[in-house]
């Protein structure tokens, strides 16, 4: 049998119904431990989009999903989340033979999308609006309502937990979703499609298409039809998203790209900031936008932390993602490791010096030496740019001051981290850091229950915790009367109805019988 006919072939989830492209095209989807194809996935185009986005509407405007109670979608959720969690390590496996992070890895991040579903079902039935405080005989009051059809477009590096983070709050608030997953790593996106029509999601709320980001995702992007688009992903394909959402104002939510500041000071547990400045950049073999990217260590232990830092690194086993010896697995594609080529050679060039890696591993799969270069400046391309991948740059520092004007002299604000024992140190630095996500002493844990995202060209909202749930419904105030009174104000011709001039709508007073004119300093000025 030829690998071809060894394929399982997948279909998108559209309307209710697994259906290949209307093209009827396909693309392979390869592992990058293997360089083999794994799956055969359908090519949609914009005529496949059109559709999904014909059936999102109909299941927003008149299906039954934003109509449910809280209640009822909470235990949709949770009924989901159950279901990944039982699925855990075929999800796994799936997630790292498409896109080579190493099984520990994508079990882990299994297990925090089931969790992200189980939050936001707890959080849609704690949803409450507000009553406000508010002059006269009247009330007000806020209610949260779901925004409409949403769409959430991700990256390749943690297909499914990004998809959680957008699919759960979505559903969550009543809304319907179409998900365009990165075309390299659809798999484990497609498969949630079957966990929620197997939890009983109701046909059209929740669809997946896959095919390529210009063409498919560029058509959510643009659609009227759509009232918002939550995208992760590089800041380029950022920028081109909130230009095309401007058609129809859509809100646009943008979690992109760092190149985040992990600051070692002299007074640090040397150990835990070793192992911890490893972890920043070497998990998921860099391909993780919130990655310690850029190493600040001050001078006075720039020596000896560097020497033990580049051993430790010479010492990472790089191998098969799915071998449980495996320290660091593959990069997801041969455009990320001509990428992270392409650097490094930048890096060589500005005159950055290559203290260990620098290469490809000899084979099959993607694989690339862990990388650091020492002596950085800050101002060089490599200590600028994302480049994505297991390649670190240490920048050295003499003062707390000078340490948190490189850490914040870049275009980006995602994440970011500080090693001291100092705790007035680490708190005056992590206040000046501009940045969404920071660590004291450690590096990379995070909860959905905590809002995710950058400042400047990180991105724009947030996502997870309360925050991320926000980000899905638009909020409406509801102001109600209680004089049963007209406003009075183009009151001609009535009995006591007197032109006035308006003051302030806000200033009412009231008009029932105990009101008495002379003390009344009311919105009608002539009216007394
Ligand atoms: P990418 O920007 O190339 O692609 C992201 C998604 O956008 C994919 O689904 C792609 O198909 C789609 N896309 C491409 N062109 C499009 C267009 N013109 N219109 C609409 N959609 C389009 O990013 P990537 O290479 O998949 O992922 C890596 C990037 O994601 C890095 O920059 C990384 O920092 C960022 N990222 C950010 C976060 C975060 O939370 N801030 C998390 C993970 C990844």
């Amino acid at each position: 049998m030829s690998t071809i006919q060894q394929l399982k072939t997948y279909q998108m989830l559209i309307d209710g119904q697994w259906v290949a492209a209307a093209s009827g095209l396909t693309y392979q989807v390869v592992d990058p431990a293997t360089e083999q194809p794994i799956a055969i996935v359908p090519k949609g185009a914009v005529a496949d989009a059109e559709r999904a986005v014909r059936a999102a509407r109909k299941a927003f405007d008149s299906g039954p999903w934003p109509r449910k109670l809280a209640v009822e979608r909470s235990e949709l959720l949770h009924k989901a989340a159950g279901l990944i969690r039982e699925r855990a390590e075929d999800l796994a496996l799936l997630e790292t033979r498409q896109m080579g992070k190493l099984l520990a890895e994508s079990l882990v991040d299994v297990n925090d999308a089931a969790h992200t579903f189980d939050y936001y079902a707890g959080l849609a039935v704690e949803q409450h609006g507000q009553t406000l405080e508010v002059p006269g005989e009247s009330m007000s009051m806020v209610v949260r309502e779901p925004i409409g059809v949403t769409a959430g477009i991700t990256p390749w590096n943690f297909p499914l937990l990004m998809a959680a983070w957008k699919v759960a709050p979505s559903l969550a608030a009543g809304n319907v979703m179409i998900l365009k997953p990165a075309s390299v790593s659809p798999l484990t996106s497609l498969e949630l499609g079957h966990i929620l029509e197997e939890a009983g999601l109701p046909e059209g709320v929740f669809q997946v298409l896959t095919g390529p980001g210009g063409e498919v995702g560029d058509y959510l992007a643009t659609s009227g039809d759509i009232d918002m688009v939550a995208f992760t992903g590089s800041v380029e394909v950022g920028k081109a998203i909130m230009r095309a959402g401007a058609g129809n104002v859509k809100k646009v939510g943008l979690e992109l790209g760092g190149k985040s500041p992990n600051i070692v000071f002299e007074d640090a547990d040397f150990e835990a900031a070793i192992d911890g400045a490893l972890v920043g950049i070497f998990a998921g073999s860099g391909e993780v936008c919130s990655a310690g990217s850029r190493l600040l260590v001050q001078r006075s232990i720039y020596d000896r932390f560097v020497g033990e830092l580049v051993s430790r690194a010479m010492a990472i086993r790089v191998g098969a993602p799915a071998e449980e010896s495996s320290e660091m697995g593959p990069v997801v594609s041969q455009q990320q490791l001509d990428t992270v080529e392409r650097y490094v050679k930048i890096g060589l060039q500005e005159g950055a010096k290559l203290a260990t890696g620098g290469h490809r591993l000899e084979g099959r799969g993607y694989y690339y030496e862990p990388t650091i270069f020492v002596d950085v400046d800050n101002r060089m391309r490599v200590a600028q740019e994302e480049i994505f991948g297991p390649v670190l740059v240490v920048i050295p520092f003499e003062t707390e001051a000078e340490a948190i004007a490189i850490a914040n002299d870049t275009i980006y604000g995602l994440a970011g981290a500080v090693w001291t024992r100092d705790v007035t140190r680490a708190m005056r630095v992590i206040k000046a850091l501009r940045a969404g996500i920071t660590w004291v002493n450690t590096y990379h844990p995070t909860y959905s229950e905590a809002p995710w995202g950058g400042y400047k060209q990180s991105g724009v909202g947030r996502e997870l915790g309360t925050f991320g749930l926000d980000e899905y419904q638009e909020v409406k105030q509801i102001n109600i009367d209680l004089t049963g009174r007209a406003l009075g104000v183009y009151q001609h011709g009535t009995e006591d109805g007197k032109q006035g001039k308006v003051v302030s709508l806000n200033d009412r007073r009231p008009f029932n019988d105990e009101f008495k004119a002379d003390e009344w300093v009311g919105y009608c000025e002539n009216c007394r």
